[in-house]
């Protein structure tokens, strides 16, 4: 469970990004964070992944304080939530394989798991066929895929989705938004931020509308009328 306990976020030059905000989310979850620019999201999910310190409040992942974590214990936490950008962040000099395998080195998994697990991975975002491509040899929107199962190769508990879609048509973004449905299909908990009104209307899940720092809306199977 992830617990965001009355966390306030001001940075050094008096910008205030979280204002007292308290939410919960529970494993297998899918929550969409949505606002306008600036109303903390990002800053949100730093706080998650102890990228950020809180002015005030506490933020737990299954109980533990995440700003009280050692180095260790800190990388076994990102470890256990995968990221994804809305700029992909893939290495250029590096084929979809490598790009994958890389992030498995990272985390100490063997050759034969690599092997194994990198094709695995592709097959779930249906991009099995470029393993061999780079991605200045992809579309958009498979480049994002490859974001995507890079993010997924490590099994995390949690995947964050910081504006995936912003860069894509709307083609690519319902492709992605069917990726993520089903990655929590299987259990993976997903968080997330958005612009885009139609995602969060076809979705039917928890939306968490943010203003100015402040939780302005929490629903259930809310819609996007921020
Ligand atoms: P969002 O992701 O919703 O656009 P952010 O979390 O990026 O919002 O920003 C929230 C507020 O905090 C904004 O006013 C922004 O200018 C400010 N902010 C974000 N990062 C920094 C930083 N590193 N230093 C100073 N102010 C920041």
């Amino acid at each position: 469970m992830i617990f965001f306990d009355r966390v306030s976020k001001v940075y050094p030059d008096d910008s205030v990004a979280l204002s007292d905000i308290t939410i919960t989310i529970e494993p297998k979850e899918f929550v969409s964070i949505v606002g306008p620019s600036g109303a903390g999201k990002t800053t949100l999910l730093k706080m998650l992944l102890a990228e950020e310190y809180p002015t005030e409040g506490e933020v737990f992942y299954e109980s533990k304080n995440v700003h009280d974590l050692s180095k260790k214990d800190l990388n076994e936490l990102r470890r256990k939530i995968g990221m994804v950008f809305q700029d992909f962040r893939l290495i250029p000099g590096k084929t979809v394989y490598e790009n994958i395998a890389f992030t498995m080195e990272a985390a100490g998994r063997s050759d034969a798991e690599i092997e194994q697990d990198v094709p695995h991975v592709l097959e779930l975002v249906d991009l099995a066929s470029k393993v061999w491509n780079f991605p200045h040899e992809l579309s958009g929107g498979e480049k994002q895929r490859v974001a995507i199962a890079r993010a997924l190769v490590n099994q995390p508990d949690v995947l964050v989705a910081d504006e995936p879609t912003g860069n894509l048509d709307p083609v690519n973004t319902y492709d992605i938004v069917q990726i993520l449905k089903k990655i929590n299909d299987f259990g993976t908990t997903v968080i997330l931020t958005t612009h885009n009104k139609g995602i969060i209307d076809s979705l039917g899940k928890r939306v968490i509308a943010m203003d100015k720092g402040k939780v302005v809306r929490d629903d259930k199977e809310g819609k996007y009328f921020i």
